[in-house]
């Protein structure tokens, strides 16, 4: 039977990378074994424009029908003035929520071929290959009580909560083990259990469902501050790097910086049931309908899909091997390419990507 993928492009340059990524699913349907057929629907701004609604009802029965959702971008200058349930980003939120989405991997791989693209020195990055697995409907950013209070002596106090359940920590855990065994096998959980009880605990439970299941994968453990030095001073040395959400959140954006183009990263959304996939990048109001976006982060959100949705870690391998070979060969969009080297538009990356994954065949 034929996988299913829900296709929600979105708005501004969120048409125009989508359009390469299919192309790109339309090479491993037609040179490779893949069965996937695809419907679009609408999000974000164009959800609204066409339904009211940023995440339509009709939109969310078909991401909850498919074996997967691949997504674009939302947002625009065109819908800020909305009242806030109505904004494109809210539709965005309520589609992770209402799929349960609860694990966010935001893989930074660098490519020797852009070396020359990070703040750091290329000995440091060469070679990095991390893959963070944050926490995301859970931790100090949902916990309560939470507030602003004022106290009696007429000062007052902003607080919020960090708890983390045992079935939380849990199932987050599972999937870093579960990521590591496709990877380099290594993970490392990241915590301040010398300060705080919620990751004391958090410590405990990972060490603990360690034993009794993935005795297999290599399994290490970093204080938040020293994981923050290490990720700048030996970024080398993580494959797997498991965290809460606040410290996920954090690491992962000093994480992308290694490899320097916003335009390169792609990442998952998981749950017990459903993958979302997109890159991290938004709607590009700025470069909208110019044909000038880099769609490698959404062609590399396909890899991720097929290796965490579609149990096709090969043709994710091969996909990935094709935006390498299309790198080393000199391709570059705008954004990668230095002031006074040559460049493709949007459609002309995600054709030399397919002219080389289609020399895979
Ligand atoms: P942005 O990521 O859209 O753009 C930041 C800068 O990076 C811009 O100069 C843009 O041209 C450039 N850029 C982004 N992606 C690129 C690509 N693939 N190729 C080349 N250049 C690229 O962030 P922003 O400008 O802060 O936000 C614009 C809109 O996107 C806002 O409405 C925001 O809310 C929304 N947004 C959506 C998401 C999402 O859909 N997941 C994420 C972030 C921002």
């Amino acid at each position: 039977m034929a996988l299913k993928i829900a296709v929600l492009p979105g708005d501004g340059i969120g048409q125009e990378i989508v359009r390469e990524a299919l192309k790109v699913l339309d090479v491993l349907n037609q040179h490779f074994d893949l069965n996937a057929e695809w419907e679009e629907a609408h999000i974000g701004g164009a959800g609204y424009d066409a339904e009211g609604d940023p995440l339509p009802e009709s939109t969310l029965k078909l991401a909850r029908e498919s074996d997967a959702v691949l997504l674009g971008a939302v947002g625009g200058p065109k819908w800020e003035a909305l009242d806030k349930p109505l904004r494109p980003e809210a539709g965005l939120l309520r589609i992770r929520s209402e799929l349960g989405l609860f694990a966010n991997y935001r893989p930074t791989k660098v490519h020797d071929q852009l070396l020359d693209a990070s703040t750091l020195k290329p000995e440091v990055i060469q070679g990095v290959d991390i893959l963070v697995v944050r926490e995301l409907v859970s931790g100090i950013y949902f916990g309560q009580p939470r507030g602003i209070e004022e106290l009696e002596n007429g000062e007052k106090r902003g607080y919020n909560t960090l708890a983390y359940k045992t079935s939380e920590i849990e199932r987050i855990a599972r999937k870093a083990f579960e990521a590591a065994r496709l990877r380099n096998n290594r993970v490392c959980s990241v915590d301040k259990a010398n300060v705080l009880e919620a990751t004391e605990y958090w410590r405990e439970v990972v060490i603990d469902l360690h034993k009794r299941e993935y005795s297999d994968v290599a399994l290490s453990h970093m204080y938040v501050d020293n994981a923050a030095m290490q990720l700048i001073r030996n970024p080398g040395q993580f494959d797997v790097i498991v965290t809460t959400n606040m410290f996920g959140d954090i690491l992962s954006d000093e994480a992308s910086m290694l490899t320097g183009s916003i335009g390169m990263l792609p990442s998952a959304s998981l749950g017990e049931t459903h993958g979302m996939y997109e890159p991290i990048h938004g709607s590009a109001p700025d470069i909208a309908g110019e044909d000038k976006a880099n769609p490698l982060a959404t062609i590399l959100s396909v890899a991720m899909m097929l290796r965490y949705s579609l149990d096709r870690a090969d043709l994710a391998e091969k996909v990935e091997q094709a935006v390498g070979k299309t790198l080393e060969d000199g391709v570059r969009t705008v954004d990668l390419a230095g002031a006074d080297e040559d460049f493709v538009l949007c459609s002309g990356m995600g054709d030399a990507v397919c002219q080389r994954l289609q020399g895979f065949a």
